[in-house]
């Protein structure tokens, strides 16, 4: 199988870059130039990558501040909510889950550079995203959090039948369809297609990309 392209948005400068230069394209920026940013020399911003296999990746800026919850807010809001399901972070080993009051823990008190972690939303049908800390600096953002790059839909999200652009995925075989062919499709419940999305939880407990 030929190797799918892997490519991604940055959206301070909202160009497409390949994956392999993306993190050296970001540092590039020198992203504490950023106009609004008030300089602190106490407080932290965390450079972090969250991903699922090699396509699905978001990297993403968090001041040291900020908490678990806010991460997890906003790991569901682009990737993952579907219907409010239970989540959690294991950093170290230690386990930190939502509608409890281990996501409290502010970034700085659970990661530092270099830490790793893992993620998982919906113990039933269960997505799960690995998290890497890539770098930090001084400085805290005007917001708690910022987007700076993720990934476009990848390249092999096409019908399975005819290879066209696909549009819906089925939740029951997870097979990828377009307009076309989802009429003859063989799990013959069109109630069971969801729409194609750039999130490694597409298809997924009826997971439509849209916040419930
Ligand atoms: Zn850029
Ligand atoms: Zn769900
Ligand atoms: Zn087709
Ligand atoms: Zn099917």
């Amino acid at each position: 199988m030929a190797k799918l392209k892997n490519e991604g948005l940055c959206t301070l400068c909202q160009k497409i870059v390949p994956y392999q230069s993306i993190l050296k394209h970001i540092k590039g920026h020198d992203p504490s130039s950023t106009k609004e940013e008030p300089s602190s020399e106490k407080e932290k911003i965390f450079l972090i990558k969250v991903f699922q296999g090699p396509y699905f990746w978001l990297y993403i800026e968090i001041n040291g501040n900020a908490t678990l919850n806010d991460l997890d807010t906003f790991l569901r809001d682009i990737w993952l909510e579907c219907c409010g399901h239970m989540s959690q972070f294991t950093i170290n080993g230690d386990h930190y889950e939502s509608h409890g009051p281990g996501l409290n823990k502010k970034i700085h008190q659970t990661l530092n550079e270099n830490s790793s972690f893992s993620y998982c939303y919906d113990f039933g049908s269960s997505t799960y995203l690995g998290g890497k800390v890539l770098a930090s600096r001084p400085g805290k953002l005007p917001k708690t959090l910022r987007l700076i790059a993720r990934n476009t839909l990848p390249e092999d999200v096409v019908c399975r039948t005819c290879g066209e652009a696909a549009t819906v995925i089925c939740c029951l075989c997870s097979d990828l369809s377009c307009e076309k062919c989802r009429k003859n499709h063989e799990c013959q419940e069109d109630d069971m297609m969801s729409p194609v999305v750039n999130s490694p939880r597409m298809g997924v407990c009826g997971y439509t990309g849209e916040a419930w």
